[in-house]
């Protein structure tokens, strides 16, 4: 079987140094596989991707010297495709509409905390809606208690990141507790959310490894039961650790101070920010004997 990876950014903003150690590190491991690295344009977000920060995708990735297979799947040229699959989820029940704004989700939520960020978890306000009450603005959300009543099996998955290394069990408990009713068709209409769009992605480019952030750690067994209720293979993750900003925070895409085209426009090579990122001098393939 080929290794397949890809590198998945979406283009709402300048890539950073955990971006490029994301991408590096992909590209790596691809090329000691002999495998393939695709690279992916997350930009369903059609409110806030922008074509400038796709193309400063390109020419950073270039610079650093990746290569990749064209052309590029741009997600935003394929939503009719994504929206297909989730109203087939939908037929089976499993998704319902909801207007809740995120004030009306706090107001449910018994005492929340001053200072309190933690993650919201859906209450179910709108809960018992059927389909044909979706009004414009609504989004759509997976049920999730159904959702997992649907699978046959428990759902697994292969992690062999530094976080963890093994195969997994998904916490059913987890996800009705922490992820619970997850937004998977967002309020544009035909505008999933990333987490399906990859999923759909992930299966459609046959890839074999995902390797990517640990702060998408949390994301994975939601993936893996839509990739179950969908019939698809679930490939092997690898979530790697997060490059940190002096005050140990994890970058974000408004830490434009550590872009990479920052540290380009201050003469930095790429070799520096492999060295940044702590990983080691450019993969060389053997000569060929
Ligand atoms: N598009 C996502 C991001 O930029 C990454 C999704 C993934 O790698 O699965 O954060």
């Amino acid at each position: 079987m080929t290794f397949i990876t890809r590198f998945a950014p979406s283009p709402t903003g300048p890539l950073h140094l955990g971006h490029a150690y994301s991408a590096l590190l992909a590209h790596d491991l691809a090329r000691e596989a002999d495998g393939v690295f695709l690279l992916r344009i997350e930009d369903t977000d059609t409110s806030r991707a922008r074509i400038a920060w796709e193309e400063q995708i390109y020419d950073d990735l270039n610079w650093l010297g990746l290569t990749w297979q064209t052309p590029v799947l741009r997600q935003s040229e394929h939503l009719e495709r994504y929206n297909k699959v989730l109203m087939s989820l939908a037929d089976k029940g499993l998704i319902y509409p909801c207007s809740c704004r995120r004030s009306d989700i706090r107001a449910a939520l018994s005492a929340p905390q001053e200072g309190v960020t933690a993650p919201l978890v859906y209450p179910g306000l709108c809960r018992g809606r059927p389909m044909s009450s979706r009004k414009p603005g609504d989004a759509l959300r997976l049920h999730m208690a159904r959702a997992l009543e649907h699978l046959d099996a428990p759902a697994t998955l292969m992690e062999v990141g530094p976080l963890h290394c093994g195969s997994q069990v998904v916490s059913m408990d987890a996800l009705l507790n922490k992820t619970g009713d997850a937004v998977l068709g967002r309020k544009e209409i035909e505008t999933v959310s990333y987490v399906l769009a990859a999923v759909i992605d992930d299966a459609a480019q046959e890839v074999t490894h995902v390797i990517r952030g640990a702060d998408l750690f949390d994301t994975t067994p939601l993936q893996v039961v839509l990739q179950k209720l969908l019939g698809l293979p679930t490939p092997v993750y690898h979530h790697h650790r997060l490059i940190r900003d002096d005050a140990g925070k994890r970058l974000a895409k408004r830490d434009d101070a550590r872009a990479i085209a920052k540290f380009r426009a201050d003469g930095a090579t790429p070799a520096d920010i492999r060295e940044m990122v702590g990983l080691a001098p450019k993969f060389e393939r053997a000569a060929q004997g």
